[in-house]
């Protein structure tokens, strides 16, 4: 393993003060798969006042001591020198209790989540790999280091984190792992929103079809109100698949951002209680709204910021729309909701159409040559905002329209000179007004 200058020195740098020191976790991991380590951790026998005296001198963060970690400012970056740690008895199925060190390395790597996780390297010793951690890498296996009922038992984050590596890397998870993911779900009970919420984005984020489907019952413990979808029927002759069979399909048909993936995850969780709401084809409405308002409250309670939380529920609110490939619909699309929303819109569209039956399959190319030609309008002919209509409140108020009405009349009367119905100059407008309203 090629290491960078600055991980070197500060391995060299720990061993000539007669410390032992390893590169441990993702550098590792990443490494094995041919990708670039993003950042590297350190694993060493010093402690922390050990490696505080060693980098004297250095620019060192000290926010982590209590739990054996100082990190080291070297050449702009920030590499995270940890002690070799035992964890104590756990308390809350969350922390340890207390923090101990040991002079073993094969302590420390004991105590952590996966076997991926848990490979060590130096250029003197080469990979310490205790759990066969690179074997399960070669062979796209996630599982848990040590016995996996207890792992989960005593941290329930690593559930949510054995299944953001398998999304991550697309790779599946080993059988008794996965059975006790099944088995000790309920202690994410215990997880912060915050946590979850950071995990949760990074499943949905990574290659997670088969996440989604294999671990539904682990979605309903941190999103209850998916449990109806699960199993839920809504053969009609747009759909073949449950609604939580649909909701994943449309998840995997979108671009990986967690705008999408958990728009995609939530269009659809309020279908079960607006079933009454079918028309006689067989088609559900309404559901959007009803859809719209769960997802407000598991995006507020799984702690999403504001921004997120407007998109998604706009897009939720709005995937119902029908999108043609026509020039009037487009002109109507964008001066409604106006230019980036109209396109995340052609492209929600698009992925839920992929959830449906075949028949109903979104065409990719339809879509493209949507958002093509609504590029091109965006280009050409800027669209129409109220300020261009050629009548404006005061003209309204005259007809003897008062407070909302105003706004009301304008809109009405701007949708009709997008859509082509009428001209936008102000005799027309005004008539058309009054055989509309007065
Ligand atoms: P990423 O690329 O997501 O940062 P990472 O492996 O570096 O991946 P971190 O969360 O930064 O993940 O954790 C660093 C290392 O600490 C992990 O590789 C793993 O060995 C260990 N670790 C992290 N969280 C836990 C946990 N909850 N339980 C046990 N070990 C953990
Ligand atoms: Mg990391």
């Amino acid at each position: 393993m090629q290491l960078p200058e600055y991980v070197y020195e500060i391995l060299q740098k720990l061993n000539n003060n007669g410390y032992e020191a390893y590169c441990v976790g993702g550098c590792v991991r990443d490494y094995l798969l041919g990708q670039c380590p993003e950042d590297y951790d350190v694993t060493t026998s010093a402690l922390p006042e050990q490696i505080i005296e060693v980098f004297d001198g250095y620019r060192l963060l000290t926010v982590g001591l209590k739990h054996g970690t100082v990190t080291v400012i070297i050449n702009k970056h920030p590499v995270e020198i940890t002690t070799y740690r035992i964890d104590g008895e756990y308390i809350d199925h969350r922390h340890p209790s207390k923090v101990g060190f040991t002079p073993n390395l094969a302590d420390d790597l004991a105590r952590r989540d996966l076997t991926i996780n848990a490979i060590a390297y130096n250029d003197k010793v080469g990979m310490v790999d205790l759990y066969g951690g690179a074997e399960d890498l070669k062979n796209g296996i996630i599982r848990c280091v040590g016995d996996p009922m207890k792992r989960f038992d005593e941290d329930g984050l690593r559930i949510l984190r054995a299944l953001r590596f398998a999304s991550r890397y697309g790779f599946s998870i080993d059988k008794a792992t996965s059975d006790a993911i099944h088995r000790q779900k309920f202690l994410l009970s215990f997880i912060s929103a915050e946590r979850i919420n950071s995990e949760l984005c990074g499943i949905l984020t990574g290659d997670c079809y088969d996440i989604l489907r294999n671990y539904s019952d682990v979605i309903c413990e941190i999103i209850p109100e998916m449990y109806p979808c699960i199993g839920f029927e809504q053969h009609s002759k747009y759909h073949n698949k449950t609604v939580y069979g649909h909701i994943v399909a449309t998840v995997a048909a979108a671009e990986p951002t967690v705008e999408a993936r958990l728009t995609m995850l939530l269009h659809d969780i309020g279908k079960p209680d607006s079933f009454f709401m079918k028309d006689g084809a067989g088609h559900f409405y309404g559901h959007a709204d009803v859809s719209c308002k769960i997802a407000e409250k598991i995006l507020e309670r799984l702690r999403f910021s504001n921004k997120i939380k407007d998109e998604v529920l706009f897009l939720i609110e709005n995937h119902g729309i029908v999108i043609n490939d026509d020039i009037r619909s487009i002109r109507r699309g964008v001066a409604r909701y106006g230019a980036e929303r109209f396109l995340k819109l052609i492209k929600v569209h698009y992925y839920d159409t992929c959830g449906k039956s075949p028949a109903y399959f979104g065409e990719k190319a339809l879509f493209d040559s949507i958002e093509k030609h609504t590029r091109e309008f965006l280009q050409n002919e800027p669209p129409m905002s109220l300020k261009q209509l050629k009548v404006n409140g005061s003209d309204i108020s005259r007809l003897g329209f008062t407070g909302k009405e105003i706004g009301k009349a304008l809109n009405f009367l701007l949708e009709q000179v997008v859509n082509g119905n009428c001209k936008n100059d102000k005799d027309s407008l005004l008539a058309l007004i009054e055989n509309n309203y007065l």
